[in-house]
């Protein structure tokens, strides 16, 4: 059984989360999306929300399953939950000096190993950060995020 691990914070989940949370899903039999706080942080949507969010919009994905992360290891997290891989987008050569010392030391510190997910051309410019902006200064982000995200926007709005 190859249970693996997709983390990330997903404030909000976009298209190029959700096409890297398919792909592994077509590679591992389980994929546990988890869905992490740092309470330091200041973030567009709640925890709740975000779980939310991301469940509502992959619940027809075989295989995958939405959890909250606390502000504990990843390690940890894969430990308790039986799982020996993480999988990452990886966007831009950025992205990739970024993940290289984080999968380095989680192999180190528990065995775990990562997998890197090319990100699919047409996305790999999305980021929850830059969506956030565009759509705070009243652009259209409905073309890059899953109906969800928008249903949530809308109310919040009201
Ligand atoms: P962070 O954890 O830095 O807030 P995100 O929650 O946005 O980042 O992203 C979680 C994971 O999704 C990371 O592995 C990131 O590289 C990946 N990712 C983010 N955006 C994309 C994209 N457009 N295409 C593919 N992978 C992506």
């Amino acid at each position: 059984m190859r249970r693996a691990v997709c983390p990330g914070s997903f404030d909000p989940i976009h298209n190029g989360h959700l096409e890297v949370i398919a792909r592994a899903a077509s590679l591992f039999d389980e994929v546990i999306v988890a869905v992490s706080t740092n309470y330091a942080k200041k973030y567009r949507f709640s925890l709740e929300e975000r779980l939310e969010i991301a469940s509502e919009t992959l619940t027809s994905l075989r295989g995958v399953s939405v959890r909250p992360m606390g502000e504990g290891l990843l390690v940890q997290f894969c430990r308790e939950h039986g799982a020996n891989l993480i999988v990452k987008g990886l966007r831009s050569s950025a992205d990739f000096e970024y993940e290289l010392p984080m999968a380095a030391m989680n192999r180190q510190l528990a065995g775990v190993e990562t997998v890197f997910i090319p990100a699919e051309a047409s996305y790999s410019h999305l980021s929850s950060t830059l969506l956030k902006e565009v759509s705070a200064l009243g652009g259209d982000i409905s073309p890059f995020v899953p109906k969800a995200v928008m249903k949530r926007l809308r109310t919040s709005a009201e």
